[in-house]
């Protein structure tokens, strides 16, 4: 049960971590490090808050498989705003790297709290039912998380529960997945050996909802024993012990929760005990407010799945990468009716100078100009509107977004891309290259 360390070198745990990320976060010590990522503390350069960084290679993301990994990471977490979750603040990137700062639990994760002594029922009892708040909350959204574990379940100042690593979470959409295939059921094969469902190591496909059901009966048990349900040095033996489902329960395990524990690592994944079924039992419910779960005090994010759509605000290194598919971001580009985006290296008033200059030159009316943004219009003899804006992406990428009003005597598409766009020829990019006059 100790993180993988089979994917970094020697060398790559020893370096150390910047000091300041992009001048808006200072970097202090290594908390963790998982399969994917190396995670560390930092502040808020300005407000001096706490964060979490994960540090993600792209270079391993890209050739080690892991862009879809990340991908799922951003959309799902995306989506979760609840006490019992670990928010993620923002997504920054540079060539060689993406970072997630995140919520920081500062309470450290619940496995290193039980390896060093098992907790009581009581105890137990209360970070299941925080567990259960944040679960129920997902699966409501059609977000299962598929790796929960003690090593991903952190704790926060006031030590309350924090549910955090949604990389191998398969977010569901109205419409199928990707993972799921014409029975709705999920195919992937993962999770970690010991909280894995018998159902996933029967290759049989699995419901997200049972297999995360399971993996919280494996986090109770080891909770209140200390150890786990089914373990054995050799894995096919463990596995053998899961499949068959047969638990030990210690003799002054009280006799509610032996009962309970059963409901929950129920092999049959149809019998298995459901969130709606878990919050009405006895066990489950002393000292338990429904409150905790009544996931309406939580307000979601609203993000749009499966596109660029044209009512997004703003657009940061965390939509690129949500949106984009394997870093190809030929997709996002490719232009929609009435609008282009397009990458820059220079900087975003120097687009916008290049912009009026042309304007003018071309006898334009250059109607309105801000900050990162300029409205251009034929003025009293021409009806048609351009605005071009200008957003910086990371510290060395922007992103230029251009929108017109068509107009049936001048359209705008013809303005833009014959006589302004040549202007900014050199200066722009698609991400398959330089931008001429096409
Ligand atoms: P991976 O996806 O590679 O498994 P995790 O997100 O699980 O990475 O992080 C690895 C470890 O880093 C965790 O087990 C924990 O010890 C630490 N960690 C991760 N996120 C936070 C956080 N928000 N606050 C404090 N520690 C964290
Ligand atoms: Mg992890």
């Amino acid at each position: 049960m100790t993180p993988a360390l089979a994917e970094y070198s020697d060398e790559e745990l020893q370096t150390p971590a910047p000091k300041t990320l992009f001048g808006k976060y200072e970097l202090g010590k290594l908390l963790g490090y998982g399969a994917s990522a190396k995670v560390y503390h930092g502040w808020d350069a300005v407000s001096k808050q706490s964060v979490a960084i994960k540090s993600m290679n792209k270079q391993r993301i890209v050739t080690g498989g892991l862009a879809t990994h990340v991908k799922r990471e951003i959309a799902a977490m995306r989506r979760l705003n609840h006490p019992n979750i670990v928010r993620m603040h923002e997504v920054l990137a540079n060539q060689k790297k993406i970072y997630f700062v995140l919520e920081f639990a500062e309470g450290g994760d619940l496995f290193s709290k039980v390896a060093k002594c098992r907790f009581s029922e009581d105890l137990s009892r209360k970070y299941f039912q925080q567990l259960i708040s944040a679960v129920g909350y997902c699966h409501s959204r059609g977000v299962y998380h598929r790796d929960l574990k003690l090593e991903n379940l952190l704790l926060d100042e006031k030590w309350n529960l924090k549910v955090t690593d949604f990389g191998l979470s398969a977010v569901t959409h109205r419409r199928r997945s990707p993972s799921a295939s014409s029975d709705g059921l999920l195919h992937t094969m993962c999770g970690t050996p010991a909280y894995v469902a018998p159902e996933i190591l029967a290759k049989k496909g699995y419901d997200g909802a049972k297999v995360d059901i399971w993996a919280c009966g494996v986090i109770l048990y080891v909770l209140s024993t200390g150890y786990l349900p089914f373990n054995d040095s050799n894995v096919m033996v463990m596995y053998l012990k899961i499949c068959k489902g047969e638990i030990r329960f210690p003799k002054w395990m009280s006799s509610e929760l032996k009962r309970f524990l059963s409901r929950l690592l129920d092999t049959n994944p149809q019998t298995r005990i459901t969130v709606d079924e878990i919050v009405k039992d006895p066990w489950f419910r002393i000292g338990y407010s429904d409150a905790e779960l009544c996931s309406d005090h939580f307000e979601m994010k609203d993000v749009e799945e499966g596109g660029w759509n044209g009512g997004l605000k703003s657009l940061n290194a965390f939509d690129i990468i949500s949106y984009s598919s394997g870093y190809n971001l030929s997709g996002l580009f490719g232009g929609r009716d009435g609008a282009e985006m397009f990458l820059s290296t220079v900087a975003p008033e120097m687009i916008i100078a290049k912009v009026v200059v042309a304007a003018e030159q071309e006898r334009l009316r250059v109607a309105k100009k801000k900050k990162g943004w300029v409205k251009v219009d034929g003025g009293h003899t021409r009806n048609f509107t351009l605005t071009l804006e200008v957003k910086r992406l990371t510290v060395d990428i922007v992103v230029v977004e251009v929108r017109w009003r068509e107009c049936e005597s001048e359209p705008g598409p013809e303005i833009w891309k014959c006589r302004l766009r040549p202007h900014l020829s050199g200066l722009i990019y698609r991400p398959d290259g330089p931008v001429g006059s096409d």
